[in-house]
Parts: C-alpha cells; structure tokens; sequence
C-alpha cells in the first residue's frame, strides 16, 4: 500500500521560516532582562523578522507569568520586565504562506526560581517530538507531553494545544492535545505540525482574560471605507496588532473597524498559576518528526 504523502512542494520555504522564527525567539530571550520593556522586545523580535525576509504570522506572544498566551503589548505600553518574572516569547513567521510557530519561556533575571516550569515544558516538547510517526496517533505524541509535565509535579494546560499548519494557516484543523484521551487523528508523512506543551502549578485550565490587543478580520470591511479597506489589504484574515496601525489612524480605524474585527483576549490560568510554555514547529518526516525552528 502506498502511504499518503504530505510534504510542501516548497519546503526549503518552511524550513527557512522557521530558521528565521527560532533567530527571532532566541532574540527575544536574550532582551528579557529586568527593567526592559515588553513592547521594545516585541519592536525588535518583529523587526527581526521581517530583516530576515519573512513576515510575522502574528504578533509576537509575551505572555507573562499567569498569562498563558495572547498577550502583545500596545503601542504605548510602558511596562518593565521585573526580576523573577516568567516570560513566555511566541513567535510567528511567514514566507508567501510557509508558517512556522516557535515559542520558549524565560525567567527574567537568570535565577533558578522556575526552573521545573521551564524545564517540564523542555523535557515535554522533546517527548513530544520522539512520539512522532509518520501514520502514527497524535494521542501518543499527547501522552509523552502529559507524562513528562507530569513527572516535575506540574500539570499541563489541558485547553491549550499543538495543531497542524497549512499555508497561511497556522491552524489548520488538526489539534495535538497537551493530555492524551482526546484525539483518535494520526499524522501524515510530509505534514507540518506545531507541538507546543504548556504547563503550570496551578489548576491547568485558562480563562479569558482582558484584551491582548491582537485583532483579526472576520469579515471583509465596506468597500467604500477606505481606511478600512487599507488595513484589510495588509492583514486580510490573519491576526495583528494594534500597535502596527498608524498612531494618527488607529483610534478612528479600530472604532470604526469593530464590527467586522475579532478581538482576542488574554488567556489566563484560571488559578492564577505561573505558566510555562515550549514550542516547535516539526516536521513529520520519514523516519519521525524534525524539528524545523532551530537557529
Ligand atoms: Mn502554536
Ligand atoms: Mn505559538
């Protein structure tokens, strides 16, 4: 029987977006120092990006401590990074539609107090990636994640999970659950998933939070709103931050584009747990999955 093959006609494409989406993490790392500025950090990651010949696939993520994703920082956000804080840096690149999707978490100031947070979600990511086969279950990939958050006396975000991407779809319809029991899917040879544990010492559930001032277009704008139309000429359908609308536009813009926008809040954990984050974008390969966000 000959199995059902996946890969992208460009892969090389892929594999570069997510060369240049690991630079752009590991950028962010390194600018996560105490008294630094969530939205200069953010400046500079995108701008990384966008250096290196790709577009974000969305605003980069830097969710703190009990904030477990969807945090980007507006355009005027004066907040500082404070010692101890847990800081997770999720980012986003495109080329023409090739996603890639990487995100690690860092405890500002170098100490050692989250040191099991980080490290579970380390360990997590690689189990993850070792259960990987080409035409294997998902839910094996699920349970090695579990089991490794697990075994550091941490539970893993249960509503929170891995997916497959497609292009200019960074969610493409299929989930990598953090907990195993949820999924009856298997992977195909060639397929591009993103596997990203979370885990917490909290409950292990999110929350709405407030709003994270990432936006998207749900629906096309009138075509006599000019304005409007300019920003859904730039990001159609996929997700971005208020910040990269003009400050002389973007009042009046995001007033008026309310209607046909989808704002997305802030997930928090629902106890207000520190949550750690680690994520690849993999490729299932022949032999099992490649981890494709490496520098
Ligand atoms: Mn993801
Ligand atoms: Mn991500």
């Amino acid at each position: 029987m000959r199995r059902l093959k996946n890969y992208p006609p460009d892969l090389d494409r892929w594999r570069e977006a997510a060369r240049i989406a690991a630079g752009a993490r590991e950028l962010g790392l390194r600018l996560a120092l105490p008294g630094a500025r969530r939205r200069e950090i953010a400046e500079a990651i995108e701008a990384f990006v966008r250096d290196h010949g790709a577009e974000p696939a969305f605003p980069v993520n830097l969710s703190r401590n009990e904030e477990a994703a969807h945090y980007t920082p507006h355009a005027d956000d004066t907040a500082e990074l404070v010692d101890g804080d847990l800081l997770k840096v999720d980012v986003g690149a495109h080329i023409e539609g090739a996603v890639a999707d990487t995100a690690d978490t860092v405890e500002v100031g170098g100490g050692r107090r989250h040191a099991h947070l980080i490290d579970a979600v380390h360990d997590a990511v690689a189990a993850g990636v070792r259960a990987v086969r080409p035409d294997g279950s998902v839910d094996a990939v699920s349970r090695a994640i579990a089991e490794a958050i697990r075994a550091r006396g941490l539970k893993p975000v249960t509503d929170l999970t891995g997916h497959s991407i497609e292009r200019y779809l960074l969610h493409a319809g299929k989930s990598i659950p953090n907990v195993p029991g949820m999924t009856d899917a298997s992977f195909l040879e060639g397929e591009i998933v993103a596997i990203e544990p979370f885990a917490t010492n909290g409950e292990g559930r999110i929350a709405n939070g407030p709003f994270g001032n990432i936006v998207r277009f749900r629906r096309p704008p009138p075509a006599d709103d000019e304005l409007l139309n300019r920003l859904f000429t730039r990001f159609r359908t996929l997700p971005f931050a208020t910040r990269w609308v003009a400050a002389s536009e973007r009042t009046v813009a995001l007033e008026r584009a309310r209607r046909y926008l989808q704002s997305y809040p802030v997930f928090v954990e629902r106890r207000g747990g520190l949550v750690s984050q680690a994520e690849h974008t993999v490729l299932v390969g022949a032999n099992g999955g490649e981890i494709l966000s490496v520098t």
